[in-house]
């Protein structure tokens, strides 16, 4: 990995395991409560709970000292907080802390945790694997094995908040790790539902981003769903023919009506669009491929996005020399397109979600 490690802890003992108990973090307030008062407690309770578990990040119900000795046997009957393990942690020294999670049922997913001045980014995971099969992606080339959970989704949410220091707040969540987000568009909904409640974790619509792929049907549902989300359209090509290549879903897709769904989650959101760009070193990286994408977007009220490829074990593509990203660059900017180009090194863990599952997969366990 290009992610200078100092820390690779496997396998660490954990406080979960898994268990025919349900998922605590899979219900919303209004579930627990529910649970609570079919039970004979007060509905109150759900909120302290919801206390212990989002803001004091406590996931042992013996540890919930306000609530009666009696009700946290019960809820330890029924539930874990946690139901998945910490299965490798690596921390590098610009801040970045990246998590493989073992799930339940032995499924691995990763997720990031960013620091960078005030901001305290985390990067999730929507589904074991992915079926979109983007040809430069680390975590696709399997496959999709299934869609997490909303409590699998918030779960990797607290750990990664866990991890933070006194003095530390979380403020941005991007869906950004393995998985199409909007192929597991309930689950997601549900776990973002919970992120932004000030009975949750308290972080608002706009410091949260969900990046798709580009389905448009799943962006008119996220546009009726109402809530301001901020969008990435991961678009990687300027043309049919290389979107195609590159990203093969878009064959049932096509390019124009990806631009189309993406303009109206923005006429309905009001938030700018953001688009994604993997620059891959002599694919599409050269300087008609800039010409054309300025093409398309210098109309619109975005922001590109461009992530200099990080190399993936055995696929053949390349990050670009910094000439040629250089002239990629300056292209876009003089047409007056709105460019932001990610070097950060959390930056670019972050964009390879799915190599740390992948490394460990041909390593003997620990
Ligand atoms: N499925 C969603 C979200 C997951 S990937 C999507 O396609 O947007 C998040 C971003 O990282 C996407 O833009 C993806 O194309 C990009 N990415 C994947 N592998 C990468 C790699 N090896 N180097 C740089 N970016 C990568």
């Amino acid at each position: 990995m290009n992610l200078p490690v100092i820390q690779t802890q496997s396998g660490s003992a954990d406080d979960s395991a898994s268990s025919d108990r349900r998922h605590l973090l899979n219900l919303s307030l209004a579930e627990l409560q529910q649970w609570l008062v079919d039970h004979g407690e007060p509905k109150f309770r759900g909120k302290q709970i919801f206390g212990w578990v989002y803001e004091k990040r406590v996931s042992q119900f013996d540890q919930m000292s306000d609530l009666p000795k009696k009700l946290r046997e019960k809820l330890d009957q029924e539930f874990i907080v946690f139901g998945a393990r910490e299965a490798a942690v690596q921390t590098s020294r610009d801040g970045t802390d990246k998590l493989l999670v073992r799930l339940a049922d032995g499924g691995e997913v990763e997720c990031v945790l960013l620091r960078g001045g005030n901001r305290r980014s985390i990067c999730v995971s929507s589904q074991v694997g992915c079926a979109m099969g983007c040809v430069f992606c680390a975590s696709g080339l399997d496959g999709v094995d299934r869609n997490l959970t909303r409590g699998e989704i918030i779960e990797q949410m607290l750990r990664l908040q866990a991890r933070l220091d006194d003095g530390e707040r979380l403020s941005h969540i991007v869906m950004m790790g393995m998985g199409e987000p909007l192929a597991n568009l309930e689950q997601v909904l549900g776990a973002l539902e919970i992120a932004k409640s000030a009975d949750g974790l308290g972080i608002s619509p706009r410091r949260i981003t969900i990046s798709t792929v580009g389905l448009p049907p799943a962006i008119d549902r996220l546009a009726k769903n109402g809530v301001p989300y901020n969008l990435a359209v991961s678009l990687h090509a300027p043309n049919e023919e290389l979107r195609n290549q590159l990203v093969p879903v878009n064959h049932k897709i096509g390019i124009n009506a990806v631009l189309a769904a993406a303009d109206r989650y923005f006429e309905s959101s009001g938030r700018r669009l953001t688009f994604e760009y993997v620059l891959l070193g002599g694919v599409n990286d050269a300087a008609e491929h800039a010409r054309e994408l300025a093409g398309i977007l210098k109309s619109r009220n975005v922001l590109l996005n461009v992530i200099p490829y990080n190399p993936v074990e055995g696929l053949p593509y390349h990050t670009p020399s910094r000439h040629s990203i250089a002239d990629f660059r300056q292209i876009l900017e003089s047409a007056g397109v709105n460019v932001m180009f990610r070097q950060r090194k959390g930056d670019e863990i972050d964009a390879a979600c799915g190599q740390l599952r992948r490394n460990r997969a041909t390593q003997p366990e620990a």
